[in-house]
């Protein structure tokens, strides 16, 4: 018998491959204004892209400020400009499109799905999540999905957590495991309402972090937790 049977897991770089899929959705839509792809465009992209979900979750800007921060400074890179809007949306129309998986969730999750009830909550965009969650090959193992877009907060806030677990109707989180890549949404949010939790330090990174209870580096250690 499992240790937990109850598990909350993160999206973006815990189920699906963000990387690759942001990579992906980033050359089609550029391709698709025909703006030309420049060298060192996507390390480009990620280095403002961070810091300002950074922002977002701090509450220092809003989505819509995001996207359009996010747009001018890539069009600056770039050299070329398109219309913000339609840029924005055909980009996040790519980025649903690809509900590429991470090595080993598929079966992981196959062996997990008898034994254990499954959620995700996740700090991405309404039009990407559902939409990738709808075409992606897991989604019938996962009973509740809440994205921070719909329900007006974010992780690490306690009460996303606290949110879930009442869909769910789990009424203690110490019987619960978070399984997240971002030490201080996914692990330090959900250690801090109580849960227990599994850092999935997906780049591998040496580290002296001591929130969290678990660690995996590939996705189906997990079982080894379990
Ligand atoms: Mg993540």
């Amino acid at each position: 018998m499992y240790k937990y049977t109850k598990l909350i897991f993160d999206a973006d770089n815990t189920l699906f491959d963000f990387d690759r899929a942001e990579e992906y959705a980033l050359i089609q839509t550029l391709q698709h204004f025909k703006m030309p792809v420049p060298e060192g465009l996507v390390d480009f992209y990620r280095s403002i892209n961070v810091p300002l979900w950074e922002q977002l979750d701090a509450k220092l800007i809003t989505i819509k400020e995001l996207k359009q921060k996010r747009a001018e400074q890539l069009f600056e890179f770039i050299g070329k400009r398109a219309d913000f809007n339609a840029f924005s949306h055909q980009y996040l129309n790519e980025l649903a499109n690809q509900p590429v998986l991470l090595p080993t969730v598929e079966p992981t999750l196959e062996e997990l799905a008898p034994h254990c009830e499954m959620a995700i909550i996740t700090n991405g965009l309404s039009q990407v999540q559902n939409t990738r969650f709808a075409l992606s090959s897991i989604k019938h193992h996962f009973k509740v999905m809440v994205i921070s877009e719909e329900v007006g907060m974010s992780k690490p806030d306690p009460e996303i957590f606290a949110h879930a677990c009442d869909l769910m109707q789990w009424s203690n989180p110490k019987e619960v495991l978070m399984v997240g890549d971002n030490y201080r949404a996914d692990i330090q949010g959900a250690a801090q309402f109580g849960m227990q939790t599994c850092w999935f330090n997906i780049r591998q990174q040496d580290h002296d972090y001591t929130d969290h209870h678990h660690e995996i580096r590939v996705f189906d250690e997990l079982l080894r937790h379990l």
